[in-house]
């Protein structure tokens, strides 16, 4: 059976990446999500095994040790990395696994996986970056300044990323389509296909 595609997905906060997921999900069921884990608290309503595995620092830095996490990052103040089990089974049963992770371990995902596919979604603008950022109203001045700080850094090596997706304002389907056509067409390129000659010669 063909391996499944390992799919990246980055973005800053206000990108949208999250909702474009949630669509991409709802059209799709050609994609499983990778379940992270992290040491920092549950949010209200979060699912330990839904939205992450909580670990604690300890158990989180044993599995480090012991080679369970594929790519980890130290992010404001928590660990944050991909468990190897939790990819491994879907990849080998042929099933395309997203890993929606910052840039610091998306980097380290193509050192390890120069196959799997790097997706960057980006707002149309920076007024509309920020925009997104105040209309939560949830956040602080400074959480604000932060965020858009560190999506100035993140967005410095876009073109590390194989595909940006501009996700306007109200066009979630459009970004949406968007992912699910790269990845279609991802499933036809030489390099997905690398029994093809034997197949087709059956040696
Ligand atoms: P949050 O705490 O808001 O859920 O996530 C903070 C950041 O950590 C987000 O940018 C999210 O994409 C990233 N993140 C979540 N899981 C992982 C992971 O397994 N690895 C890495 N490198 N980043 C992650």
């Amino acid at each position: 059976m063909a391996r499944g595609l390992l799919i990246v997905v980055s973005g800053p906060a206000g990108s949208g990446k999250g909702s474009v997921l949630g669509r991409v999900f709802e059209k799709s069921s050609d994609f499983v999500y990778s379940v992270s884990a992290t040491t920092r608290d549950p949010r209200p309503g979060e699912v330990d095994g839904v939205q992450y595995h909580f670990k604690t620092k300890e158990e989180f830095e044993r599995l480090i040790s012991e080679d369970a996490v594929v790519e980890h990052t130290f992010y404001c103040g928590n660990y944050y990395g991909t468990l190897r089990p939790v990819i491994e089974k879907d990849l080998q049963e042929g099933r395309n696994v997203v890993l929606e992770i910052e840039v610091d371990g998306a980097m380290q995902i193509k050192k390890k996986f120069p196959e799997a596919v790097l997706i960057l979604v980006v707002p149309p603008d920076f007024a509309t970056l920020e925009a997104r950022l105040r209309g939560r109203g949830t956040n602080t001045e400074e959480d604000i300044l932060n965020r858009l700080a560190r999506s100035k850094e993140e967005l410095a090596i876009f073109d590390k990323y194989d595909y940006l997706i501009v996700n306007e304002d109200n066009m979630l389907d459009s970004a949406a389509d968007k992912f699910i056509g790269i990845i279609e067409s991802e499933k036809l390129s030489t390099i997905h296909n690398p029994d093809f000659y034997n197949k087709f010669y059956n040696e």
